[in-house]
Formats: structure tokens, C-alpha cells, sequence
């Protein structure tokens, strides 16, 4: 199928298609033009940005760094603010973006059994994103969206598992966090940038890579403007080690951070600019959203701020996977508003596949839900969802329902053994009223407690549980090779 844009309809080709065009609409009232613009899908933007906390853009309350781009992108959007990630690190929120599904039931919540960090893939690992999982990419493609993603992937560097393996068209990027190179200090090989499956450079200049990012997604929606394209943009910024260019560095309130945060912003514009400019704006739906909540100061650089909510990355609590969004496509999405309503990471997959005409997979579950009603604004639209459940790796750690939060297990640092173990809690949380989770109401609730543990044990059957041994009967295993290599020769002489 061949979509035409604006430009190509020039002098009396265009004169005749307007005149046309006019008079069909005088017979057919405003039929002509809906049906005009339905049947060309829309282009899909994912901006997703690396452990930017909550509360770290203006429209979100921020009032540390400049962020013009994003407020208006909010103003011209709509404000998600009960929208979720399915994990609060990296690999798993990125597995559950791509696939729809619960990191645990992609079996990519943790590193391979034995890792030093159960955390996250790391550079050479022998396990990534199952090549059978169909992902948002794939999705998409099959309908005949041209896809690309500029950025961090983290979600396997061995061939097979790689972005191009997986759906998309093109790659420029890193396969993994932008401090497993040899500048942190492990000894890890050299960060590999890389384009479509070639390393073409080692240990990139950093403070270049949101600008070298963003003029790499520009170009994608230039070259793919006449058809509908699916554009994921996985920045690396504001991961730690933080960087700005020379353009921005200095320049914010908030030291590097602030600085990597400006140059977000910048790029937001950018984006948003390239698409007035080609006309394709109104048929372009971008949500601009973090991976995981921000990190706290003092660690390191990080100066992140998640506003309201309690804790950080790489905890359940809300400021680890609650995380600021804006979705925006004038004229479908209502600009200027505000939603509540809970939205979660894995909706993506199905809401856009309703919105492009494409299949969601059948053969297997999915987790996320058509979100569609919701950003649409459709009257008394809710969420589709009755449940969240907030996995910590492998462990099944709380659970949200409506306004009701309940944890039953947490980390804890166990001074003794120097280990981080899983305690076992019993915390009920009213978000409606306290979205701090700062009074444990458990006592004063016991039937919402137990109507959430129920969840909880559905959860459990079904996705699995590493606290209780559950392995979940709807669960599908991760890609695994046996004989993994780095991309890069590594150099542990540079520690
Ligand atoms: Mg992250």
C-alpha cells in the first residue's frame, strides 16, 4: 500500500484533488476527510529516557531544570500521570515495552542465573530478548511500518538478539548501559556504538550522543515521511556517567544532570519541530516517557527529584516505577489534559496495533491492554486494567488496584550477612489520598487486603513468584546462547 504525503500533491494535481476532494465532501457531508485520515495509520514516536525521575520536567513540576519542549508538548498533549513501567531497572522495563508482557513472563526479569549482578544484561551475556517474543517492532512491521531505534537497546548483544533481529529495520546505539564500557572502571571491553549489527565505534564521546541521537531520529522521519513509520528512541541519557554537550554543559541549575536533562529537552523539540516541518504532525502519536524512576542524590552525579512519590530506582515503591509521560497527536489525543487513570508500559503493543490496524498476538498472553479510550479522552474512559503487580527481579513485591497499594515483600540490606535480602511486609497504601505511601492502613482495611492478596496469588500461578518457588504456568523462557562473545575485545587492564 502507497501513502502520499502533501509534498508530492504539487500544481494541478494537487488543484484537481482539492477541487475533487471538495466536491465529494459537499455530497458526502465531513465523510471524505475523516475517512481521508483513517486510513492512512499513524506514524508511533517512542521517546524513552533513561532514569529521569518523576518530577524532573516542568510539567511535572520541576523547578530546577528548563524543559520549554516537554510543558509544550504537554500543553499540546496529554499528561499521564499514573503511567507505569513494568520494572524499575533497565533490561526488564525494556523487555516489557517490546513485548507487551511482564518482564518475569518474558523471562528477562533478572541476568542468567549466576551473574554477579542479578540485575540486568550485561556485555556479553549469554541471555536476551527470546527471538520467538513478537515485538512492538514486529508488530508494526508486519503491517508495513517502516521501524527504527536510535539509542540503548539492552535487551541481548549477541547477533541474535539484537534490535535488527528483532523487528527493526535499522539500529544506531548502544547495546547496553552507557557505563559498561571501560571508563567506569570494570573490565568491561570498550562501549560499542553501533550501526544495524557493525560496532563502527569504541567508546563513543558521550557528551555527543543525545545530539548525534536526535539528528539520527530526524533523518529516520525525514527518510520515512510518506509512510507510516514506528521511531523507538531509547536515549542513554540521563544514565550515569552523565553528559552534556558543549551547547549544555554548565549551563542548568543542576550540575551534569540538569544539564542532561536540558539537552533531552532540546531534543523533544527537535523532534517535534521535524514533524510540523513535513506536515506529518497531526498523524504522528509520540509518547515521551523514563525507563525507570530518577535516582537520589547524593549517589554519584544524579540529582533526579521524583516530586511526591517515595523512593527510586530499582525499588517498588512508586518513584521506582511510576514515571512521568506525555502522550501527544493533535487533533486525537486532547491537548492540554490531564489523566489519572492507570496506563501501563506493556499497553503500548496493543493500543498502538488497534491504532495502525495490526495483530497482536494471539498464541500467547499479553499483558498490557488497549489504552486507547483513555488517551483519547473518550468520555468516562478508565483504565482497563483492575490490577498492577510490581515485581522486584523475580519476586512478586506489591500490587495496585484502583486507589489501593498493598506490598507484602520488600529489600532489605541485611548487615550481618552483607546481602540484600526479601522481607516479607504487609503494607497497605491509599494512593488516592496518600500517594507518598507514607500510612500503612492495613489494619484499618482487612478486606481490601485480602481481596489484593487474592491478586497477588492469581499472579503467582500465572506469572510466577521467586519468593514462594512459584514458577508461573504462563511464563515463556528468554533467548539463551551457550557460547556468548563481546561485540568489543575486552581490556580488563583499564580498570
Ligand atoms: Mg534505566
Amino acid at each position: 500500500m502507497k501513502y502520499r504525503s502533501r509534498a508530492d500533491m504539487r500544481g494541478q494535481t494537487r488543484a484537481r484533488y482539492l477541487v475533487g476532494l471538495a466536491m465529494l465532501a459537499l455530497c458526502l457531508g465531513t465523510a471524505v476527510p475523516l475517512q481521508a485520515k483513517t486510513n492512512r495509520p499513524p506514524n508511533f514516536i517512542v521517546i524513552f529516557v533513561d532514569d529521569m525521575g518523576y518530577a524532573d520536567a516542568g510539567a511535572f513540576g520541576s523547578k530546577v531544570h528548563r524543559t520549554p519542549n516537554l510543558d509544550r508538548m504537554a500543553k499540546e498533549g496529554r499528561k499521564l500521570t499514573s503511567f507505569y513501567v513494568a520494572s524499575s531497572v533497565c533490561t526488564p522495563s525494556r523487555a516489557a515495552l517490546m513485548t507487551g508482557s511482564y518482564p518475569r513472563r518474558v523471562g528477562l526479569h533478572t541476568s542468567p542465573a549466576g551473574s554477579a549482578n542479578p540485575l540486568v544484561l550485561f556485555p556479553g551475556s549469554s541471555r536476551g530478548l527470546n527471538p520467538d517474543e513478537v515485538t512492538l517492532a514486529e508488530v508494526l512491521k508486519k503491517r508495513g511500518y517502516a521501524t527504527g531505534i536510535i539509542g540503548k537497546w539492552h535487551l541481548g548483544d549477541q547477533p541474535q538478539f539484537l534490535p535488527t533481529r528483532q523487528g527493526f529495520d535499522t539500529y544506531f546505539g548502544i547495546p547496553y548501559s552507557n557505563d559498561m564500557g571501560v571508563e567506569v572502571g570494570h573490565s568491561f571491553p570498550p562501549l560499542p556504538l553501533m550501526r544495524d549489527e557493525k560496532v563502527i565505534e569504541q567508546e563513543p564521546d558521550q557528551s555527543l550522543l543525545t545530539q548525534r541521537y536526535t539528528q539520527q531520529a530526524v533523518q529516520f522521519i525525514q527518510r520515512n515521511k510518506d509512510n507510516p513509520f514506528f521511531l523507538y528512541l531509547p536515549h542513554t541519557m540521563p544514565h550515569f556517567p552523565q553528559y552534556a554537550s558543549e551547547r549544555f554543559k554548565g549551563k542548568s541549575a543542576n550540575g551534569i544532570y540538569g544539564d542532561t536533562i536540558e539537552e533531552l529537552d532540546w531534543s523533544v523539540g527537535r523532534i517535534l519541530d521535524s514533524l510540523r516541518q513535513l506536515r506529518i504532525d497531526e498523524n504522528t502519536f509520540v509518547l515521551f516517557t523514563s525507563d525507570n524512576g530518577g535516582v537520589p542524590a547524593p549517589i554519584l552525579t544524579y540529582r533526579g527529584s521524583n516530586g511526591p512519590l517515595r523512593g527510586w530506582k530499582g525499588s517498588t515503591w512508586e518513584g521506582g516505577m511510576r514515571v512521568l509521560a506525555i502522550a501527544r497527536w493533535p487533533g486525537r489525543i486532547p491537548s492540554g489534559t490531564v489523566t489519572d487513570e492507570m496506563i501501563l508500559s506493556t499497553d503500548m503493543l496493543p493500543t498502538f496495533a488497534k491504532l495502525a490496524g495490526a495483530e497482536v498476538p494471539s498464541d500467547r498472553v499479553i499483558d498490557g491492554k488497549d489504552a486507547w479510550p483513555v488517551l483519547a479522552g473518550a468520555a468516562n474512559a478508565a483504565t482497563p486494567h483492575d490490577r498492577f503487580y510490581y515485581y522486584q527481579m523475580g519476586y512478586l513485591a506489591a500490587v495496585r488496584s484502583g486507589q489501593w497499594k498493598l506490598h507484602v515483600i520488600r529489600t532489605a540490606y541485611n548487615k550481618d550477612t552483607k546481602k540484600t535480602d526479601m522481607e516479607d511486609v504487609l503494607e497497605l497504601y491509599d494512593l488516592a489520598k496518600d500517594i507518598g505511601e507514607t500510612a500503612n492502613v492495613a489494619d484499618r482495611h482487612p478486606d481490601v487486603v485480602r481481596r489484593l492478596q487474592a491478586m497477588l496469588a492469581e499472579a503467582r500461578e500465572d506469572i510466577g513468584d521467586d519468593q514462594t518457588k512459584d514458577a508461573g504456568k504462563n511464563v515463556r523462557p528468554a533467548g539463551y546462547i551457550a557460547m556468548p562473545k563481546t561485540l568489543t575485545r575486552g581490556d580488563s587492564s583499564r580498570k
